[in-house]
């Protein structure tokens, strides 16, 4: 076995390697799916409109079609009468032409009658007794309460862009076209393998000097945000041989493999070793605290990715390293801008000179809190919000100074 890290790289090159890693390997790909599982899809297409919205001219309230001018003058005191002709609910559709003089009862959501250019809301009208006369008790403009065909979108016109996250309101832009399924990036299958001869899973029972598994459900939730599918892939022990089996498993059903534990280079670190077996290990240390232990390697075009087993910084790694390349594959990729935010610091943070560190950071009252345990305490990880980026030379940060947090 290896008792030592052979490859560490700076954190800006691994993320060079990774980055290059990733475009190389995987390809932005299609898929068709249901409009009702379309919530967060990433439309793959520019989308136009198959029909002018609405469909037809339409009535804003309820009310009477009718001719703008018959309304010329009307007022409270001095009502102008018009013979109702016809009534139209939403759904159905008049057949009459509307002629002076003439109105039609008309519904919100039904056709405009022929021959009308306005609708007199119901409120300003008055049915007379035991006729069909009504009165008009107010003066309106041509187009009065009338949605014209198109005026909502063009047919032909864009609706969505290529590159579109599907939040609830798009989806019901789409529905307005009668959109059935649509195309959108396919996501990447990731599978999740913890390992640790003392990780147990939580339906096992608990035995002295053994651990429940965190890191399972820790990536899992961590890939679905990413927009990748995860595939929980069960623990294995620090043994080669099991390892090796689980790893050439997993490549079978995913697009990339996510280890955590048995990282390092010590006697039960056997990931590095399956690696270059099966493939090639690409990175094996990256020089930032907590995240040294991090294996990246290439196993027959699929990229498998070994986290430290800690967890604090096995989700570090993750967000740091991980988390926007599956993106950019699913076509989730924000700008990293909008992840990025300026607080002030509410606690002072010491950190160890010429050694880059990540360290997570809760938001409260407006500025940031450093979580300041040492990176096993996973306690801490619930209340993290986001991680700052301390550079090497920099020893001190200050209660006060400015801070650029990334949100996990
Ligand atoms: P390793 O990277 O295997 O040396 O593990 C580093 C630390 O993280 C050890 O204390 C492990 O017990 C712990 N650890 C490893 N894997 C997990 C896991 N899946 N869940 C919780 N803790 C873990
Ligand atoms: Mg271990």
């Amino acid at each position: 076995m290896g008792t030592e890290f052979l490859k560490i790289v700076g954190v800006d090159e691994a993320k060079e390697i990774i980055e290059n890693l990733f475009r190389e390997s995987y390809e932005m790909k299609s898929e068709n799916v249901s409009i009702a599982n379309s919530y967060n899809r990433v439309i793959s297409k520019n989308m136009d409109a198959i029909f002018d919205l609405p469909p037809f001219d339409k009535a804003l309230k309820d009310g009477y079609a009718m001719k703008a001018e018959d309304s010329f003058g009307a007022t409270e005191e001095n009502p102008k009468i018009l013979k109702c002709v016809d009534s139209v609910k939403a759904g159905s559709f008049s057949k009459k032409t509307i002629k002076n003089g003439e109105c039609i009862e008309i519904s919100t959501g039904a056709p405009i009658p022929n021959g009308s250019d306005a609708v007199m809301m119901v409120e300003f009208s008055e049915k007379l007794d035991e006729s069909n006369d009504i009165a008009i008790l107010k003066s309106v403009p041509p187009t009065e309460d009338i949605a014209k065909k198109g005026s909502d979108i063009e047919k032909g016109k864009l609706l969505l862009k290529k590159g579109t996250i599907l939040n609830p309101m798009k989806i019901g832009l789409l529905s307005t076209q009668g959109i059935a399924d649509l195309s959108v990036f396919k996501k990447l299958i990731v599978s999740i393998i913890s390992t640790g001869n003392e990780i147990l899973s939580t339906n096992e029972k608990i035995e002295y000097g053994k651990i429940y598994d965190v890191n399972t459900n820790l990536i899992k939730g961590a890939v679905l945000s990413s927009g990748g599918i995860p595939i929980i892939k069960g623990i294995v022990k620090d043994d080669y041989n099991q390892l090796k089996a689980k790893i050439i498993d997993s490549l079978k059903s995913s697009d990339i493999v996510i280890c955590s534990g048995g990282t390092s280079a010590g006697v039960g670190d056997v990931l590095r070793n399956v690696i270059e077996e099966l493939g090639e290990v690409l990175i094996h240390g990256i020089a930032f605290k907590p995240g040294k232990p991090t294996l990246i390697g290439k196993i027959d075009g699929k990229i498998i990715i070994g986290l430290p087993g800690n967890p604090v910084s096995a989700i570090i790694v993750y967000n740091v390293f991980i988390d926007q390349y599956i993106r950019l594959i699913s076509g989730l990729s924000e700008k990293e801008s909008n992840k990025r935010k300026k607080f002030k610091l509410a606690k002072r943070i010491h950190s160890a000179k010429g050694r880059m560190e990540y360290l997570l950071i809760e938001i409260k009252n407006n500025e940031a809190y450093p979580i300041l345990k040492d990176s096993g305490a996973i306690a801490s990880l619930s209340y993290a919000d986001a991680y700052i980026k301390i550079p090497k030379s920099t020893e001190i940060i200050d209660v006060g100074e400015t801070v650029e947090i990334i949100l996990l």
